[in-house]
C-alpha cells in the first residue's frame, strides 16, 4: 500500500499548466459549447466528445505516467474540472467517475495474480456511466458478520460480464447526457486477483480514501459552475438596459454580482486549498469536505442569482442559465450530501483541536 509520502505530487510547471488549460479552453469553445444545449435537452450521450476527452488523456488525468496516465497533480486536475464545468458539468462526470476507480487501483492495487473467484449478489443504484462504462469499482460485503461492520467490506475491480446486469437508466432533473443506472449482480463471478489490495476487509478505507479526490472533483465542479453562472450574468448585465442604463449599474444587480464574484472566488480558493493538501499526501477529508460543501452551495446560489439577473430569458430553455440551475443541485447531494460534509468537517475539526 502506498504511504502518504509516496502519494506526494509536485505542482505542475506554470507555463505547461497554462498551455494545457488553454488547449482545453479552445476545445471547449470549438467542440463543446455549440452542442451543449442540443445534447442536454435530448439527454444524448456525447459520442463525439468522449473519444476526444480520451485523446486528451482526461480519463487518466491524475494516474501515474508509468500506468499510462498524465500524472497531473490534483491542483491542475481541479483547474481542468473547474474550466470544463464553467461550460457543462455533465462531460466532466464521464471522466471523473472513471478516475475514482483508477485512483483506488493506483493507491491500493497490487500486481498479484491467482485463479480463485468471488461470487457476488446484490444491487446498487445511481451508478454514473452505468450503461456505457465497461469496468467499475465495486464495494461488497465479504464478511457479513464482521464487527464493526465496515471491516467486512472489500473493493473489487468489476468488469461487465456474465451475472453483471445493467438495469434501468434513471431519469434526472439535470446532469443530462451522462447516464445514471441501476446495476444488479446475479451470481457474478469476479476473479480473486480483482480484489484491490489483495486483502479482504480493506474496502471501506479504500473507498473512503477515493472520496477525498471525489470530493475535490465535486468541489471543482461547483466552483466551475459558480464561475460559469457568474460569467453569463456579468455579460448579460452589461448588455441589457432598463431605465436608460445597463442593469449592472442598478444597485440591486450590483449587490447580487458582488456576492456572486466573492462566492466564485472563495469556492475556487477552497478547492485549490484542498487539492494542494491532497497533493501533499496528507489526510485531507476536512479540506475536501469544506471545499465540496462551500463550492456546491456557491454553484447553487450563483445559478439562482444568474437566473434572477437574466429575468425572463433566464427561465428560457434556449439559454444556458437554466442548465446551471438544474445541474448545480446535484453537487449539493452527490459524493456525500452537504449535511454529511458538515458532520465530517466538525468531527475532523474537533479531532485536530483537542482541548
Ligand atoms: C445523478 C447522481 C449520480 C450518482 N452517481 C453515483 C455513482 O456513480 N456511484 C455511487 O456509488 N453513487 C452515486 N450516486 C449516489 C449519491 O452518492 C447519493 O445519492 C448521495 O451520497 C446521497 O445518498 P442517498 O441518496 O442515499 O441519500 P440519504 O443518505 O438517504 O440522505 C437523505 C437525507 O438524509 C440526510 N442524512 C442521511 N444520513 C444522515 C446523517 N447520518 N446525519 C444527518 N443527515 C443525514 C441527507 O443529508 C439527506 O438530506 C449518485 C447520485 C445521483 C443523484
Amino acid at each position: 500500500m502506498a504511504t502518504a509520502s509516496d502519494m506526494r505530487t509536485e505542482p505542475m510547471d506554470e507555463a505547461d499548466e497554462t498551455a494545457l488549460l488553454d488547449s482545453i479552453q479552445r476545445w471547449l469553445d470549438r467542440e463543446v459549447r455549440p452542442v451543449i444545449i442540443e445534447h442536454d435537452h435530448e439527454d444524448k450521450w456525447p459520442e463525439k466528445l468522449v473519444p476526444q476527452m480520451a485523446e486528451m488523456g482526461l480519463f487518466g488525468a491524475t494516474v501515474g505516467k508509468q500506468y499510462g496516465g498524465l500524472g497531473l497533480p490534483a491542483t491542475t486536475y481541479a483547474k481542468i474540472v473547474m474550466l470544463i464545468c464553467s461550460y457543462w458539468m455533465s462531460i466532466s462526470g464521464i471522466f471523473n467517475t472513471h478516475l475514482i476507480l483508477c485512483t483506488a487501483i493506483e493507491k491500493f492495487g497490487t500486481e498479484r495474480r491467482d485463479g480463485d473467484y468471488y461470487v457476488i449478489n446484490g444491487s446498487k443504484t445511481w451508478i454514473t456511466n452505468g450503461i456505457h462504462g465497461s469496468v467499475f469499482a465495486l464495494l461488497v460485503k465479504t464478511d457479513p458478520d464482521a464487527e464493526p461492520r465496515y471491516k467486512g467490506m472489500s473493493l473489487f475491480i468489476a468488469p461487465k460480464g456474465e451475472g453483471f446486469v445493467t438495469g434501468k437508466r434513471l431519469g434526472k432533473l439535470g446532469y443530462k447526457s451522462i447516464e445514471s443506472a441501476e446495476l444488479h449482480f446475479d451470481d457474478y463471478r469476479v476473479p480473486a486477483d480483482n480484489l484491490i489490495g489483495g486483502e479482504e476487509g480493506q474496502g471501506f478505507f479504500q473507498a473512503t480514501g477515493g472520496l477525498e479526490l471525489g470530493r475535490i472533483n465535486v468541489a471543482a465542479r461547483g466552483a466551475g459552475m459558480a464561475e460559469g453562472a457568474l460569467k453569463l450574468a456579468s455579460d448579460y448585465a452589461q448588455q441589457r438596459e432598463t431605465m436608460g442604463k445597463p442593469i449592472c449599474e442598478h444597485q440591486a444587480i450590483q449587490l447580487m454580482l458582488g456576492e456572486m464574484v466573492t462566492r466564485a472566488r472563495a469556492a475556487r480558493l477552497l478547492t485549490l486549498d484542498a487539492a494542494e493538501a491532497y497533493d501533499g499526501g496528507a489526510r485531507c477529508d476536512m479540506e475536501a469536505g469544506m471545499a465540496k460543501y462551500f463550492a456546491s452551495e456557491a454553484a447553487r446560489k450563483n445559478a439562482e442569482d444568474s437566473m434572477r439577473i437574466h429575468g425572463g430569458i433566464g427561465y428560457s430553455t434556449e439559454h444556458h442559465v437554466e442548465r446551471f440551475y438544474r445541474d448545480a443541485m446535484l453537487t449539493v447531494i452527490g459524493e456525500g450530501t452537504n449535511e454529511i460534509q458538515r458532520i465530517v468537517i466538525s468531527k475532523q475539526w474537533v479531532k485536530r483541536n483537542p482541548v
